[in-house]
């Protein structure tokens, strides 16, 4: 395995394309010890970056929740990602924004904090094939639960709600999972660590209302494919015992797109038709090249 910060190419640093290799911040970054870090994460399909805009309207949104402003408009940061891109000759690949205070102050408070941004992007082709996708994948509930929206920033993609995301997915494969469900602090349904949870009962979906996690883009970008094809989305409260009504279940984000679910604890399910359908509408998608509208409209409030 190639390690991240050994490798050939070129990121965008603060402005400017540098050698990968030196692209590098100072051990004493209030990023890395106080978390006051945001991210992106993006994928390229032919070239072109998916809902890019949405993207960087987020990762703006993510770092004034975390009360900094990034020192670059929106034009720059797709300029940037688009760069770097093209840079890297990337066709289908992924993209990794992120946003840190600097090293200007080391203490809780850090309000004269220099904020640097950067981007990577490298080559992420197609995981599965899509026989093996249809599979599914088996999954666990964590002991960690999604904090209350007064507990942390939880409409911000902040580098330091990933803390439990990490615990409950290491846990959750030292058992042999792929992945793990977590609760809210409510002990509702929430999503798992890195994608959002959609419910199939009776030919309808229903997936949790995004109140204390993130409101993924492919959550959007998923419920407009199966209203455009008649098929009922209700947001709402799921109870975790509601898994056992369910027939299918899946999961959307980025990096997993539309990833059928076989297995949580003791419920089991098997993908069907309409988890097909998703897949192969959000494949079909991310690939128009006449997209001119977004399918997840403007920004929402979160
Ligand atoms: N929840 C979490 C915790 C995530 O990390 C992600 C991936 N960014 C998502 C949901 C899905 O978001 P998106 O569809 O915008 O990638």
């Amino acid at each position: 395995m190639t390690s991240f910060d050994d490798r050939d190419g070129m990121m965008w640093l603060d402005g400017k394309l540098v050698e990968w290799r030196d692209a590098k911040l100072h051990v004493l970054s209030h990023g890395l010890h106080y978390a006051s870090a945001v991210f992106e994460g993006e994928r390229v399909y032919g070239g072109h970056i998916f809902e890019l805009d949405a993207h960087t309207e987020r990762l703006s949104r993510s770092a004034r929740i975390l009360d900094f402003e990034l020192p670059f408009s929106l034009d720059e940061i797709n300029k940037a990602c688009n760069e770097v891109v093209a840079a890297a000759g990337i066709t289908d690949g992924y993209v990794r924004p992120i946003a840190w205070r600097g090293s200007d102050m080391m203490g809780v408070s850090a309000q004269q904090s220099q904020i640097h941004l950067s981007v990577a992007a490298w080559e992420w082709p197609a995981y599965f094939a899509p026989e093996a996708r249809m599979m599914g994948i088996r999954m666990q509930t964590s002991k960690w639960r999604r904090p209350s929206p007064d507990t942390a920033p939880v409409h911000s993609k902040a580098a330091g709600l990933y803390m439990t995301g990490t615990l409950a997915k290491h846990a959750a494969e030292s058992a042999g999972y792929a992945d793990a469900l977590m609760l809210d602090y409510r002990g509702l349904v929430s999503e798992g660590t890195g994608a959002n949870i959609f419910l199939v009962i009776d030919g309808k979906i229903h997936t949790p209302i995004p109140d204390c996690f993130l409101d993924g883009i492919t959550r959007r970008t998923v419920i407009a494919l199966a209203r455009a094809r008649d098929i009922d989305v209700v947001e709402r409260h799921i109870e975790p015992g509601e898994l056992a009504n369910a027939q299918e279940v899946l999961l959307t984000g980025t990096a997993a797109e539309v990833t059928p679910v076989s297995e949580i604890d003791e419920h089991t399910f098997v993908p069907g038709l309409i988890t097909q359908q998703l897949v192969d509408d959000y494949d079909a998608e991310v690939r128009r090249r006449d997209r001119k509208t977004t399918l997840v409209g403007t920004s929402s409030a979160l």
